[in-house]
């Protein structure tokens, strides 16, 4: 029987199953967690179509926990230090490889160009960011050294204090600059946002942007999510103005992201193939 490797895109609102060159299937994600979960495992089983798993991926919001082997995606209130480790392996009889979602769409934009070192940010309803780094996902070694870096939720001065704490604090990308954000303040979606408002939240970004390139080096950044794609160019200005009278360094690349809305789940499918970088638990 062909064996076959499984990409899962466990997103707040939808769940994204498939095989690698064959249609992939969606639903909603329902609230409960019994009610997701279940779903999850019905797609599992209808992309497989009866053949042997060979390979689980995962992509799903952070944070998760590899040390425990449980995740808790922050916009899945009832998912709350799920053994989804166990509980696939269980189901499919294979161990998954499991990576919070901007982590798995860096590991899918860096392997299309063939890099080792990308800098992957996600600008629509929230902000965040994932790090390939040496071809590994970079992670944090504080707390226990399973968390990963939080580009999003990095302070920012400048600009309106923001209204949507997320991670609690009003001055981060996130809080002054996210969909959500931008919807609360200007009282309309990004989409219907008008042209002149937009250079100021273009520059934070690219504040944002500079301030990580500055730290780590990263010498390429893909810029994805809805708002990230549409306002990519701007903000490579931006970044281009800033970084201008530097004489220390000049600007890092700036690229708009390959896969748009399914680069979490075309990371999953990396992950089910390669097992890439799985951390030891
Ligand atoms: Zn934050």
């Amino acid at each position: 029987m062909r064996e076959v490797a499984l990409g899962i895109d466990l997103g707040g609102t939808k769940t994204l199953v498939g095989v690698a060159n064959e249609p992939s299937l969606s639903a909603p994600t329902a609230l409960s967690f019994e009610a997701s979960y279940q779903t999850l495992i019905e797609l599992c089983r209808e992309a497989l179509a009866g053949r042997t798993c060979a390979g689980i991926g995962v992509a799903i919001g952070g944070p998760i926990d590899h040390f425990h082997r449980t995740v808790s995606p922050l916009h899945q209130p009832e998912w709350r230090n799920v053994p989804l480790w166990d509980l696939l392996a269980q189901e499919f009889g294979v161990e998954p490889a499991i990576e919070v979602d901007t982590d798995a769409a860096a590991i899918a934009e860096a392997t299309e160009r063939s890099v080792s070192d990308l800098y992957y940010v996600t600008w629509s309803t929230g902000v965040g960011g994932g790090y390939v780094r040496e071809g590994a996902i970079h992670r944090s070694r504080a707390e226990g050294g399973s968390t990963h870096p939080e580009f999003g939720h990095q302070i920012v001065a400048g600009g309106n204090e923001g209204t949507v704490k997320g991670c609690g604090r009003a001055r981060c990308l996130e809080s002054v600059m996210g969909g959500r954000a931008i919807q609360e303040r200007y009282g309309q979606p990004a989409v219907e946002l008008p042209d002149y408002e937009w250079s100021s939240l273009d520059q934070i970004m690219a504040v944002g942007i500079i301030n990580v390139w500055t730290i780590t080096g990263c010498p390429l950044f893909v810029l994805g999510g809805s708002i990230g794609i549409a306002r990519w160019s701007s903000v490579q200005e931006e970044v281009a103005q800033l970084q201008a009278d530097c004489s220390l360094s000049s600007a890092p690349n700036l690229e708009p992201s390959t896969y748009g809305a399914t680069a979490s789940f075309e990371g999953a499918l990396r992950l089910a193939q390669a097992n890439f970088n799985t951390p030891s638990a």
